[in-house]
């Protein structure tokens, strides 16, 4: 490796993509050292994934102590302090923050804490410390931020940011979006026992995913108490008293303790020098990449969030880690982003991976649907009337399975393993070839024998 330059690897953004990419490269013996302005572990791990799967666990006691009655159980009164879940929830971040750093010095990486953006395409400017350090290669692992629209009185609402962080729970609140972090947010604050409204300006929730997968959430989320409201969204925020009062653009007045947007992330791309020295950016502001992560200027790479390819965890770690083998073990690997196995915490749960129906009938033409919809064992006790869903999508000529479109508990799980055999190529009859496992949900994606056929009109 080169010897004018202080480090091997400089990567900028200590999140996902960036430990991960750092570490391997380490381990392959580069000199790296990594910056991070805020916490070590990123958005995954300070403010995402984690914490927000956290919330959701808290969240589900509602209801489990409402169906114990089914199962004979008298549940005392019950109560919820929001300070002592904020303050156990901080604890295990810490704990999981130290352990980022631990991992990361024990790996040889240097760490600084600070902001570093580029002066040149080998210098980086570290803020904090008012320095400059040279690297032959850099990576951009900046991630995404949160987006606020520019209306009037938006100072006033949160992101997800702050909903991690709120003193107090207020009594109702207002999530706008559609997407997966809007879905799960209007689930967590509602089973908190939180009036809580998800406002979407487009028609129909999740974008992107199987329609029935987008049908049956919007039949399922108002039935827990959510106030699901479509077309709509809010023109003007105002303080009123303790509260807020939005103005929606059909004119009418919803008030609310919080208004919360989850209405979308924008890759941090911008103040890092990168123009300038000729790195390319889609519109969005996301860094143009090849499939090795490289970008316009050959020793910048980027990876995660940054280049909007698939803004998920295991995805910046698949990119980071293929991008230290490819440039540091002299083994290229492009990430395939083809089939993704992925969960959406939202109650019920959402599991899903391959193509969606409608991308299938667009790529395959002639395709199989299986798809059944039944009440989960454990509410014929509780009498609770929430459906679970399953789906198959099946390429009709070579039979392969192209997608699986999971709604009910567990469905995060169950979609992981099924992944593997979607991964593989399995086809409807090796999944029918498969012992089913009973008495369980999942069985069903190994039970269903009757193609779907649309009702006649
Ligand atoms: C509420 C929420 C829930 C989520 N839930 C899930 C989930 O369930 N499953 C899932 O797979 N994904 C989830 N995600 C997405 C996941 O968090 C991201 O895809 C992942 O963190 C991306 O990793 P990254 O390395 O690209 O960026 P990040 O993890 O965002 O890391 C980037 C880091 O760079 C730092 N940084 C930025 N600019 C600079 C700079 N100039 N100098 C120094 N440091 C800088 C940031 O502080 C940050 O720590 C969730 C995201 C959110 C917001």
């Amino acid at each position: 490796m080169s010897h004018t330059y202080n480090y091997d690897l400089f990567v900028i953004g200590a999140g996902s993509g960036g430990v991960r990419a750092s570490r391997i490269a380490a381990s392959h013996g580069a000199k790296v050292a990594v910056a991070e302005e805020y916490r070590v572990g990123g958005t995954c791990v300070i403010r995402g994934c984690v914490p927000k799967k956290l919330f959701v666990y808290a969240s589900q006691f509602s209801e489990e102590f409402e169906d114990a009655a089914g199962f004979g159980w008298t549940v005392g009164e019950t109560s919820f302090s929001w300070e002592k879940l904020i303050e156990n929830k901080d604890r295990e971040i810490d704990r999981l923050n130290g352990i980022y750093i631990r991992n990361l010095k024990n790996s040889n990486v240097e760490i600084f804490q600070s902001r570093a953006y580029l002066k040149d395409a080998h210098t980086v400017h570290l803020v904090a410390e008012g320095r400059d350090v040279t690297a032959d290669k850099i990576l951009i692992a900046t991630g995404g931020a949160a987006f606020k629209p520019d209306i009037p009185g938006i100072e006033h609402a949160i992101t997800s940011n702050e909903a991690f962080h709120l003193t107090t729970l207020p009594k109702s609140g207002i999530v706008v979006g559609g997407g997966y972090i809007a879905v799960e947010f209007a689930g967590i604050f509602n089973g908190l026992g939180v009036e809580t409204t998800l406002l979407y300006r487009g028609e129909k929730i999740l974008r992107g995913f199987d329609d029935d997968l987008r049908d049956g959430l919007t039949e399922e989320m108002p039935k827990k108490g959510v106030n699901l409201v479509t077309n709509n969204d809010i023109v003007s925020i105002a303080r009123e008293g303790d509260g807020l009062v939005a103005t929606l653009k059909d004119g009418k007045l919803l008030r609310a303790g919080f208004i919360m947007y989850a209405t979308g992330r924008v890759p941090n791309s911008h103040g890092l020098g990168l123009e300038a020295l000729g790195v390319k950016l889609k519109a969005n502001g996301a860094i143009e990449v090849d499939p090795y992560s490289q970008t316009a200027v050959p020793n910048i790479y980027a990876v995660g969030d940054v280049t909007d390819r698939a803004a998920l965890t295991p995805i910046a770690i698949r990119e980071g880690q293929a991008f230290a083998e490819t440039v540091f073990n002299d083994n290229p690997i492009a990430v395939d982003h083809s089939i993704i196995p992925t969960a959406v915490f939202s109650q019920p749960e959402l599991g899903t991976v391959g193509l969606t129906e409608a991308e299938a009938r667009a790529q395959y033409g002639e395709i199989d649907i299986y798809k059944t919809s039944f009440r989960p064992m454990k509410h014929t006790m509780t009498g609770r009337h929430e459906k679970t869903f399953m789906k198959l999508v099946v390429d009709a000529a070579s039979q392969r399975v192209l997608g699986v479109h999971l709604m009910g508990p567990s469905s995060g799980e169950i979609v992981q393993a099924v992944g593997i055999a979607v991964t593989m190529g399995a086809t409807k009859k090796q999944f029918d070839q498969t012992v089913a496992v009973h008495p369980t949900a999942a069985e069903e994606l190994v039970t269903l024998k009757e193609k779907w056929k649309a009702p006649a009109a």
